[in-house]
């Protein structure tokens, strides 16, 4: 029987389509509730980065636009929720993408999966971030982002001084490989098929929340801390 261990904050699992500003929400959160963000994509592009044998997997599968294998990402979702840092909350960005990893992601929460000293037994507080389809396609084929500092511009909402170069480092700054137009279209069917199903699963349940993604991003950050509070209350 599981331990009834409440975290301080969250879990909190941002959902939406690319381009919604799950991964800008995520950041917001993690700095003013101090919990970990923990975004699968880029877990995943790290191992890319590092040519482990996951990253030479998911290369492949990313490139393409579809999904990492529910399994491989688990994998790498368990291990990093096993740190120190996340025992007292953390928050998943871009996870999870399928109903099998929602499921798999409540059995680890009721410590059916998850060996750890301090039980983590906690729903999910789930936010799905919903936005225009058509401002979806400018955010993704505008996005840009610094190789050297990681900071993100987008051409049409927030430029950077000079075009196309890091108003920080001076250097060019680059698009991200599945941010390319002939990407776009199978991630946002990925998204369709895949991942729009996770919301039914937590909505079944009672436990989607959503939040009207196209609202300015202050007010849409204002909106997501006022149910992470209402949460906890
Ligand atoms: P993101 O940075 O969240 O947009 O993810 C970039 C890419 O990484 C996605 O298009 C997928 O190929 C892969 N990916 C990220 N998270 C997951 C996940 N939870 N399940 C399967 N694939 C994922």
């Amino acid at each position: 029987m599981a331990q009834e261990t409440s975290l301080d904050v969250g879990p909190v699992v941002l959902l939406g389509p690319p381009g919604a500003g799950k991964g800008s929400q995520a950041k917001r959160i993690m700095e003013h509730y101090c919990i970990p963000q923990v975004s699968t994509g880029d877990i995943l592009r790290r191992h890319i980065a590092e040519g482990t044998d996951a990253g030479l997997v998911a290369k492949a599968v990313m490139a393409r636009g579809e999904l990492v294998s529910d399994v491989l990402v688990c994998e790498m979702v368990r291990q990093r929720l096993k740190q120190p840092d996340c025992k007292r909350g953390y928050v998943l960005d871009g996870f999870p993408r399928t109903a099998a990893q929602a499921g798999w992601l409540d059995a680890l929460l009721d410590d059916k999966l998850f060996d750890n000293s301090r039980p983590t037994r906690a729903w999910p507080i789930v936010i799905r971030l919903d936005v225009d389809y058509n401002q979806l396609l400018l955010r993704i084929t505008g996005r840009r982002s610094c190789p050297t500092c990681g900071r993100i511009y987008n051409v049409h909402f927030q430029p950077p001084r000079a075009d196309e170069v890091c108003d920080v480092e001076g250097c060019k700054l680059v698009i991200r490989n599945d941010d390319r137009l002939e990407v776009l279209q199978p991630r946002l069917s990925a998204y369709e098929e895949q991942t729009r199903p996770v919301a039914g699963y937590y909505q079944r349940t009672g436990r989607l929340m959503s939040v009207d993604g196209d609202l300015p991003m202050d007010e849409v950050t204002r909106r997501i801390f006022r149910i992470i509070e209402d949460h906890q209350a």
